[in-house]
């Protein structure tokens, strides 16, 4: 495990509100980071003008990156599992497959679609959508991961967001999975992805739920806190607000999302009985899938129980 100190003051900066601006806030919860142990305690606060919640003060840009290492599990190779590296595979698989069918309830992919992922991470959803749909793929990531396969059909791009400078409207399907909540600038990237959107074309954005029933349960331990890495934490309110406000209409909203809510009732509970002093998720992958099996029958019923995700489906809003 890589050895880091707690962040002293001066690598912390004060931020507005990323909704609405405002300076004026209350404090709401601090976390640590529960995943890998690393030493740290990070404040979010919920904006008093529109409810946001947000880490203030945060890391600079320049500190974040040592919290996306070798241990993020986004960042996270086939092949470390030993030998339940075939499950492993399997549920890593079929993440992709649920996010593809997700975004087909609303975008027809065909050869001539045209695909931003951004936040891509491993770059495994677009190698599916590449080769499901044979679309034109491509992704934005500010961790280069492209010595990873399939990234050879990636129209791939390095850096923030918002600085790519991509041709605009052409876009069918933009799709931010867990990405919304680590950006820095989430009103910039949302008014980024508009611009980039073809005529048509749709923007899915899930990230987790702070006003879901896995953050009342887990309180400073809930996983979607991910703290440092997530700078805000959207309610179904404050994300529909926020898409609003930057020029998209909203064509459907879900109370789920692709990502599995049963990832951060496992996490959850263990960052619980933890505290703090990181997980080993190597070690947790057989009490993962056991607990899995256990809790399926709650699982079924997991689109109507608010547990963890949400995603919306926008598209742009034509200027009246
Ligand atoms: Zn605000």
């Amino acid at each position: 495990m890589t050895t880091l100190d707690s962040p002293s003051p001066d690598q912390f900066e004060e931020v507005a509100c990323y909704g609405c601006g405002g300076r004026n806030h209350r404090p709401l919860v601090v976390a640590e980071e529960d995943l890998t142990g690393k030493p740290g305690r990070f404040q979010f606060v919920t904006c008093h003008e529109c409810g946001l919640v947000y880490q203030n003060p945060r890391l600079r840009f320049e500190f974040i990156g040592a919290y996306y290492d070798d241990e993020y599990i986004a960042h996270r190779k086939k092949t470390d599992w030993g030998w339940f590296t075939p499950l492993y595979e399997w549920a890593m698989g079929k993440h992709d497959r649920d996010k593809l069918a997700l975004v087909e309830r609303y975008v027809d992919l065909t050869s001539r679609s045209r695909v931003l992922d951004v936040g891509c991470a491993a770059g495994t959803f677009l190698t599916r959508v590449h080769e499901q749909r044979s679309c034109a793929v491509s992704g934005v990531d500010f961790k280069d991961l492209t010595h990873l396969p399939g990234f050879e059909n990636i129209d791939f791009h390095l850096g923030t967001f918002h600085d790519q400078a991509l041709p605009g409207r052409r876009f069918d399907l933009i799709t931010m999975w867990h990405f919304l909540e680590h950006d820095y600038d989430p009103m910039r990237a949302l008014g980024h992805a508009r611009g980039l959107l073809a005529d048509g074309g749709r923007l899915i954005i899930e990230v987790p739920r702070v006003d879901s029933l896995s953050s009342r349960l887990f309180k400073e331990r809930w996983p979607g806190l991910q703290a440092p890495q997530h700078t805000a934490l959207y309610s179904r309110r404050t994300l529909l607000n926020m898409v609003s406000a930057a020029g998209l209409e909203v064509v459907d909203y879900l109370p789920y999302g692709a990502f599995p809510a049963y990832f951060y009732l496992f996490t959850g509970t263990a960052f619980k009985l933890l505290k703090g002093k990181g997980l080993n998720l190597s070690r947790a992958v057989y009490p993962y899938f056991l607990g899995q099996l256990i809790l399926s029958p709650v699982l079924l019923f997991e689109r109507r129980l608010n547990l963890a995700m949400q995603t919306v489906v926008c598209r742009a809003r034509e200027a009246t």
